[in-house]
């Protein structure tokens, strides 16, 4: 039986593309479409809905592609050549991930070279020389521990080998579960390197029955995945660890077209003070060179310079090969595709109609608080927008209306004025004349260090922007017993308490024979002569009525209720 495929949608595919995405032939897609009484030719496009229903007929997964997350990880085209495989580290907090990047970067770089390595950039490549041969293997070095989900489930998606790094002397934990998920999500294969087996607590079979439970079952006990224990601090059993990369890599046959039409992602973007806005980027396929015109995002640029990993300055970079990358006008967004285009004119018109449709979208009925949000790095940006979207209130909720890196500017002011938005600065700083700026356009800018202070006030707003609903809270029944003096709507009663408590200053519904016959407000009331705050079953009581809509009479019974806003 074919084997079962998540696989991620987009909003729209060509039955051909489809088919290729289900790994079935073209004319079994046809086929099913047909039987569900739609005719399609192969190069038909088919909407989401669609392809999702023909996707689960095989008997797959379907979810909905998310924004940048297909990267061809293999092309059909006939100059496509063999392409590094692209691998991250995940792993729980303190088993050792850094200390095995920092490893494997310091041990598989010749001497020459090794001056480029104090320079830290969150991609490197390296060239291993195994039992299969001198091979290329590209890392991306993951967000230290605040890495969160989104970004992980990023690295993994952007990545064709995951390595789960556990520790033999503490064994399975949360993030590693969660990183086997997220692998798995991603379809992505799964080398387990168990550290620390210098320790003298490592436990490497308690590893191995701790990942079984989760459905990865080592080699030795006839299961599929690799393990390799290894120390990141002797460097023990790590050679294993890469020639198991490079075979997994070679089942997966990578290619990539050096000629092709460059796909890219940034996988790190900031601010430098001299040079400028600074990408780190990751390409997929085709070639990224000095020259070309890159639409990136909600920015753009040419090309001014590029260097590789050890800071070398380089014309080009090819498939699997990091780069940092100078001359875009804007620090772009971490996960942002790269896109080259023909020319600044062209990139210039793509970044401002994006613009427009960014900040003419979102809901405008919801009651929502809009937002321009600029943070340092792309970590804490990424970080703080999966924050912002869990929050909602009621019906209120937050809207990005756009998000960047770098410090607050002039453009942000004006995108804030334009949608009404107010922006949040976070552990950036705000110079005087923005300041000003903002004053003078009536737009709020607050600045950040703390992402939950950020949130925290976030969440009041939105409670205080909800839409507020009242509940009616029921408290207890007095049947009147006698009606002492009563004019123009207003009196003192006296009654015996059916249910429940019944109180003073809250409101009251009449009854006559089981059919409410007016409402009426509660107000001082009075056990003898003693005013109190309350009345329980079974006692007798007077209470003054006002603002009453009937006059009551002997033998009507009160419902007391109060009115409090829903939580
Ligand atoms: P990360 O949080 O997963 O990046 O973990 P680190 O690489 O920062 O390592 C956490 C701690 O474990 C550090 O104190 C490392 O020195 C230590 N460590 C990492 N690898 C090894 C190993 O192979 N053996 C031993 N004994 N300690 C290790």
């Amino acid at each position: 039986m074919a084997e079962k495929l998540v696989v991620q949608i987009p909003e729209e595919i060509s039955v051909r593309a489809l088919a290729a995405l289900l790994k079935v032939d073209a004319t079994a897609v046809i086929g099913k479409l047909i039987a569900g009484g739609v005719m399609a030719t192969i190069n038909q496009s088919l909407d989401f809905d669609t392809a999702c229903l023909v996707a689960e007929e095989f008997g797959n997964t379907a979810e909905a592609q998310s924004e940048q997350t297909t990267i061809n990880k293999t092309t059909d085209s006939k100059d496509a050549v063999t392409r590094a495989p692209i691998v991250t580290i995940m792993g729980h907090v303190d088993h050792g991930k850094t200390s095995l990047l920092d490893f494997i970067r310091k041990s598989n770089i010749t001497a020459g070279e090794s001056g480029g390595i104090t320079q830290h950039i969150s991609a490197y490549q390296i060239d291993f020389k195994g039992e299969h041969g001198a091979r290329k293997i590209t890392f991306i070095d993951t967000p230290g521990h605040e890495a969160f989900s989104a970004l992980r489930e990023h690295g993994a998606t952007i990545t064709d080998i995951v390595i789960l790094v556990v520790a033999a002397d503490d064994g399975v934990k949360p993030q590693t579960i969660e990183a086997i998920e997220h692998a798995k999500k991603a379809n992505v294969p799964i080398i387990v390197a168990i550290n620390k087996i210098d320790s003298p607590g490592a436990n490497v079979e308690r590893v191995k029955q701790q990942l079984s439970e989760h459905d990865l079952i080592p080699e030795d006990w006839t299961g599929k995945t690799v393990m390799v224990p290894i120390s990141a601090r002797t460097g023990e059993g790590v050679d294993r660890l890469l020639d198991m990369v490079v075979l997994t890599a070679d089942m997966q046959e990578l290619k990539a077209d050096p000629n092709g039409t460059p796909e890219a992602i940034v996988i790190e973007a900031n601010l430098d003070k001299q040079v400028g806005p600074v990408a780190t980027i990751l390409v997929f396929n085709g070639t990224v060179r000095t020259g070309q015109v890159l639409v990136v995002g909600k920015t753009y640029g040419r090309v001014k310079a590029m260097e590789d990993d050890l800071g070398v300055k380089i014309s080009q970079a090819g498939p699997a090969k990091p780069a940092r990358l100078f001359g875009l006008k804007d620090v772009p967004k971490f996960g942002e595709r790269i896109e080259v285009v023909p020319s600044e004119k062209v990139a210039r018109t793509m970044t401002q109609s994006g613009l427009k449709t960014k900040s003419a979208g979102g809901d405008s009925e919801r009651n929502s608080i809009k937002i321009v949000i600029k943070a340092d790095v792309g970590g804490s940006l990424a970080a703080l927008e999966e924050s912002i979207k869990k929050l909602t209130y009621k019906d209120a909720s937050v809207e990005i209306v756009t998000s960047g890196i770098g410090p607050v500017n002039e453009n942000d002011v004006n995108l804030a004025k334009a949608s009404a938005a107010r922006i949040l600065a976070f552990r950036v700083p705000i110079n005087k004349r923005i300041t000003e700026l903002a004053g003078k356009e009536g737009v709020d800018l607050n600045e950040y260090w703390v992402i939950y202070e950020l949130t925290e006030m976030l969440e009041k707003e939105l409670k205080s922007i909800a839409t507020t609903t009242f509940v009616n809270v029921q408290l207890g029944r007095l049947r009147l017993l006698a009606v002492f003096s009563w004019n123009k709507g207003a009196g003192i009663v006296g009654g015996e308490v059916l249910d429940g408590v019944v109180k003073p200053n809250v409101s009251v519904e009449i009854f006559r024979e089981k059919e409410q016959i007016g409402t009426a407000k509660a107000g001082a009331m009075k056990i003898g002569k003693l005013e109190v705050d309350q009345a329980e079953k079974g006692t007798q009581c007077g209470i003054s009525l006002s603002d009453s809509t009937t006059d009551p009479a002997v033998g009507d019974v009160l419902n007391f209720f109060e009115t409090k806003e829903e939580k």
